[in-house]
């Protein structure tokens, strides 16, 4: 197992690229440390895919290089990596039984059959697929073929990292969670680095101590499921991360401070820098009804289980609440409270604010 440092990383599938709209990858400069289970969260299209086999070494970027353990590894080919990688679809022997299949990556490194036999029991057992073990690999269902892949991943215990790209996407919802929890636990028994690709908020924050936030070939955010979800340094994290997504809203800068819809807004603390396009970012949790505040008229409520969420249009723009208890009906006024600690500047998409005087 070792740190993975990433420096400097670009990457252009084009020949030529000039822009940073060229890149797939922008400017990517992260540590991954030894023994962590990390999440790389983003929509499609976001890069997440190109950094993993980027690391892999399935992909030689077009900038920067990659360190093991301080050591450069961005010219080695995949298989002097020790690394195993989980992708989005199976990727299993057809004509292999399912031992056979888990055995392989073992075989191939020369381990000794006895060990052999032990890890593929132990795997087979962490995966419920025991009663699967002689069967052909070309007889499975699509995602007892992926638990296999996954399977495939984790039998080596001496790899750098495992990494799983979107690996339960063929897998029946209700096979989901399960997995998800088992995996988490694996981790925390064997601590080998982990990281965990999904455009899913929920996998990410269940899996990972971590989770690394990339939108259009940058990274955005790294922190814990709570650092995301309290303070996101970027108003896409608060807008992707939590349902609904943090109350993003137009705001202006002016002599008597930050106002929205004319209306003033106590922010969390000082504001930072300047220029670029202000807004105001809090998330629906911490808007409630008042007596004062910001008038606005309900434009729809709707039940999540425990709580309301209640959009309310004050003039232009609309702001969601969480609401326990009684709600107003669609059409009546009312006053919305922001809790000042809550809420922040944003400009062109990064925070501005500072917590405190
Ligand atoms: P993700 O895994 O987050 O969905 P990808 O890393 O697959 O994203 O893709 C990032 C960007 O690079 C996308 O715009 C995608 O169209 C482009 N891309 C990915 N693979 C290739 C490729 N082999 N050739 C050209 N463009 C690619
Ligand atoms: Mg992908």
């Amino acid at each position: 197992m070792a740190k993975i440092t990433l420096s400097n990383l670009r990457h252009s599938y084009m020949p030529n690229p000039k822009g940073s709209e060229d890149f797939a990858l922008k400017e990517i400069d992260l540590d991954w440390q030894d023994g962590g289970a990390y999440a790389l969260l983003g929509p499609s299209g976001c890069g997440k895919s190109t950094l993993l086999n980027i690391i892999s070494g399935l992909l030689v970027p077009s900038e920067g290089r990659i360190l093991f353990d301080g050591k450069d590894v961005t010219d080695l080919p995949p298989d002097q990596r020790n690394i195993a990688q989980v992708f989005q679809f199976p990727v299993i022997y057809d004509t292999m039984t399912v031992r056979e299949n888990l055995a392989f990556p073992l075989r191939n490194r020369g381990v000794a059959e006895g060990k052999i036999a032990e890890r593929v029991a132990e795997i087979a057992a962490m995966l419920e697929v025991e009663e699967m073990l002689d069967t052909r690999a070309s007889h499975l269902s699509p995602d007892n073929k992926q638990k296999i892949s996954m399977g495939r991943g984790l039998v080596r215990d001496d790899v750098n990292v495992v990494m799983f790209d979107e690996p339960l996407t063929v897998i029946d919802p209700h096979l989901k969670w399960k997995l998800r929890s088992k995996l988490k636990e694996l981790h925390q028994r064997v601590r080998a680095t982990m990281i965990y690709v999904t455009h899913d908020q929920t996998e990410a924050l269940t899996f990972a101590d971590q989770v690394v936030v990339m939108q259009d070939g940058e990274i955005v955010q790294i922190g814990t499921p709570v650092e995301l979800f309290e303070r996101p340094q970027h108003t896409f994290v608060g807008h992707f991360i939590g349902s609904p997504g943090m109350n993003v809203l137009p705001a202006d800068e002016g002599q008597g401070g930050v106002t929205v819809e004319g209306h003033p807004i106590t922010l969390e603390g000082k504001i930072t820098g300047n220029g670029g396009a202000a807004q105001v970012g809090i998330r629906p949790e911490f808007v409630s009804l008042a007596k004062t505040g910001l008038p606005g008229r309900v434009r729809k409520v709707s039940d999540i289980g425990r709580h309301s969420v209640l959009e309310a249009m004050v003039g232009e723009t609309s702001i969601k609440a969480v609401i326990d208890g009684p709600v107003p009906a669609q059409g009546e006024a009312v006053h919305l409270a922001f809790r000042a600690d809550q809420t922040r500047l944003y400009r062109d998409g990064w925070i501005a604010t500072e917590v405190g005087a």
